[in-house]
């Protein structure tokens, strides 16, 4: 039976109206209004529901891992109450400033001491900064092989047989565990967590493991870890003019238009 590990990020709901998203400039950070509720993000989910389906089929045990501050449990815990066995919270000052490099690195850490994996899963990207390597970062610190934007995972005789997505159709991938998978959207809808397993997941105790429980050198955690830096964040301006084209006859505004088209380089 499979051992398992889901990683999982929780961000701020990337439904919500640009509009409730501000740039800090300064201090280079993307601000959520008040009214923007903390989410599961939406492709942890869907691995979240890949690693369930393992489970469906030939049992298992699946950990839920998350690394971050200002945990909301009602929506950390949904893992739980889709099914997941456990959840772990990484949470420390140290984990601060973290760039891919540094989460995957801490993610690894805590990957080696839960011990026992044959199947990672996480999203393909983060629906919040959309980079998509922490995944591969987590099995390049594992030592182990990783197959991205997977849309099925079945395990046939031992082995691993995933469908990934390609331009215009998927491709078929057998690999051996230990594995990192990334899953796409195109897994299909997560399942929705029941009563019973939302009960269920308020009552399961939750550990938070710091730096020093995953047995990490602080040197490689948060900024101090970090291999890249920020160097601007900002929202572009967008302008937009509107320029009435007249004539004295429809045939005139037509050529005084082209006219202007070419003025403009557009034609
Ligand atoms: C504690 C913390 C502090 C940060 N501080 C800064 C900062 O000061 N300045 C700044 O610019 N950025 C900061 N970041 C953001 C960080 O740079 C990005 O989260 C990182 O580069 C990864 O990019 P991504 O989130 O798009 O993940 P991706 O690479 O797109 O994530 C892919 C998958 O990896 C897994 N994953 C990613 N992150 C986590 C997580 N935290 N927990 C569990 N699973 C995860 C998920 O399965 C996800 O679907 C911080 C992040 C964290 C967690």
């Amino acid at each position: 039976m499979p051992n398992m590990v889901v990683c999982v990020k929780q961000i701020a709901d990337p439904e919500a109206p640009a509009g409730s998203f501000k740039v800090d400039e300064a201090a280079k950070k993307v601000v959520a209004g008040a009214g923007v509720s903390q989410v599961v993000s939406p492709f942890d989910e869907q691995a979240v529901e890949a690693a369930l389906r393992v489970k469906d089929a030939h049992g298992g045990k699946i950990s839920v891992l998350s690394l971050g501050k200002d945990f909301v449990m009602d929506v950390i815990r949904k893992p739980l109450a889709m099914g997941a066995d456990e959840l772990i919270l990484l949470q420390d000052p140290a984990f601060e400033g973290a760039d891919s490099r540094s989460t995957a690195y801490a993610l690894a850490m805590a990957i080696k001491k839960i011990g026992e994996y044959d199947l990672i899963f996480c999203g393909r990207q983060a629906a919040d900064w959309d980079v998509g390597q922490v995944g591969l970062g987590i099995a390049e610190f594992l030592g182990i092989p990783s197959v991205t934007v997977a849309q099925k995972v079945e395990m046939v005789d031992g082995k691993v047989r995933l469908e990934r997505v390609v331009a215009d159709g998927y491709e078929v991938i057998e690999v051996s565990t230990p594995v990192l998978i990334t899953v796409s959207n195109e897994l299909g809808e997560p399942r929705y967590p029941k009563l019973k397993g939302i009960m269920a997941a308020a009552r399961k105790e939750v550990p938070t493991w710091t730096a020093q429980d995953i047995g990490a050198e602080t040197s490689q955690l948060g900024a101090a870890g970090a291999r890249t830096k920020l160097v601007k964040l900002f929202a572009p301006v967008k302008e937009a003019k509107c320029e009435i084209i007249e004539g004295e006859s429809p045939e005139e505004a037509a050529a005084n238009l082209a006219l202007k088209l070419r003025e403009a380089k557009l034609v």
